[in-house]
């Protein structure tokens, strides 16, 4: 395989990556058959799309960029394989939810003049020429992050074309046409509604496609035989997901949560920034209770852009049909680092939303915590 851009790394949906995967001089099948380590790669991508909502590697450092690059078509021969809708979208949104964060982190050191990742950066000008979305987007001033040390634009225009086309009407009312300032055939948009823009745009072109045959030929067969073992894990992932996804218990007791869960709301109410694996697990438990994104950041007070970063990981939490990601086991939560305080009640469970459950049983008559927001009594008083 020649060099290979090391942007393929990061973002594997581009079509020059998967022209430089067509190009390897090993394709994925071979992988599969040698279980070489993107095929490790590759079903983590998967897993960790499932149960946290993201495709990043938990050791990075673990994997070279070939690997990474290879990875990409093994999880999609896994979610092939997996063949239920859920794993199709909940795997397609996670690299778009990546690819967002990644994007972000990139359009920042673009404009930060940050030599030591420019190599493996990309450009806002590289992601709207990738979706061929160049001449559909501009700066609303022209001079805008143009320049080196200019102003990092915090609008821009969209035609409507592409606008409508990208945008659907399950993200709120801000976001219909009515709502919106509208001005010769162009939408104004923030820079963070352009980039939900561009995660919606990965979001399709990695779903495309998805479910494929992958049983079909001898060659096939073989594929999927070596890779029974991951598909078998991945399912019983999924079915675990709808097991702990669904809540008997709909009343929230901030009180009652487990101590791993009440250590993050605090911190998280103090100010701390928290990890993303801690917030994606803190938020999913939130979620999966049946708070929304209003009542979740009202509850870890979060204002700004950590608002606007929990919404999103909220709207990707609760899919279309109200099933949810499930938060993270108690094993999860330890490996992390993120078990503190354990007491009695943790001996019996293995799940903090199992703890949950069981707590809100022996308290007997609990009042929710969204009627007592209202009243304006402190969470803190009640974690
Ligand atoms: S044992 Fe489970 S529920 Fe208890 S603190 Fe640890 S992660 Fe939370």
């Amino acid at each position: 395989m020649r060099p290979m851009d090391p942007h393929f790394a990061r973002y594997p949906f581009f079509d020059g990556a998967r022209a430089a995967v067509g190009e390897a001089d090993i394709s994925p099948a071979a992988l599969v058959v040698e279980d070489a380590p993107a095929v490790e790669r590759g079903l983590e991508r998967v897993e960790r799309a499932l149960m946290e909502g993201t495709v990043a590697a938990e050791e990075p450092r673990r994997w070279s960029d070939r690997e990474e690059l290879l990875s990409y078509p093994i999880a999609r021969i896994l979610v092939s394989l997996v063949d239920t809708p859920a794993a199709v979208d909940k795997y397609a949104a996670a690299e778009a939810a990546t690819a967002h964060d990644r994007f972000r982190a990139d359009f920042r050191s673009d404009d930060d003049g940050l030599q030591s990742t420019a190599a493996r950066s990309v450009s806002l000008d590289d992601v709207l020429r990738e979706f061929d979305l160049s001449g559909a987007v501009r700066p609303e001033r022209p001079d805008d992050g143009r320049r080196r040390g200019s102003r990092d634009p915090t609008h821009y225009w969209v035609a409507v074309g592409a606008y409508l086309t990208l945008s659907t009407a399950d993200w709120g009312e801000r976001w219909r046409l009515v709502n919106r300032e509208l001005a010769t055939g162009e939408v104004r948009v923030t820079a963070d509604e352009l980039h939900r823009l561009l995660e919606e745009a990965v979001h399709r072109r990695v779903a495309d496609g998805l479910p494929f045959e992958v049983r079909g030929s001898a060659a096939g067969e073989e594929i999927a035989d070596a890779l029974d073992d991951e598909v078998a894990s991945l399912r019983d992932l999924l079915n675990d997901h709808d097991v702990t996804g669904r809540m008997e218990v709909e009343a929230v007791v901030p009180g009652l949560f487990p101590p791993c869960m009440k250590a993050l709301v605090q911190r998280a109410r103090g100010g701390e920034s928290l990890p993303s694996h801690s917030e994606f697990s803190v938020v999913a438990f939130l979620v999966a209770l049946g708070m929304d994104a209003t009542e979740v950041a009202t509850l870890l007070d979060a204002e700004d852009e950590t608002a606007e970063r929990i919404a999103t990981r909220v709207e990707y939490l609760a899919d279309a049909d109200g099933a949810q990601f499930a938060p993270p086991s108690c094993a999860s939560m330890q490996s992390y680092g993120d078990c503190v305080n354990r007491d009695e009640r943790c001996e019996t469970i293995s799940h903090p939303l199992s703890y949950y459950t069981s707590a809100v049983r022996d308290a007997g008559d609990v009042r929710d915590w969204r009627e007592t927001a209202a009243e304006g009594t402190s969470a803190d008083d009640r974690t």
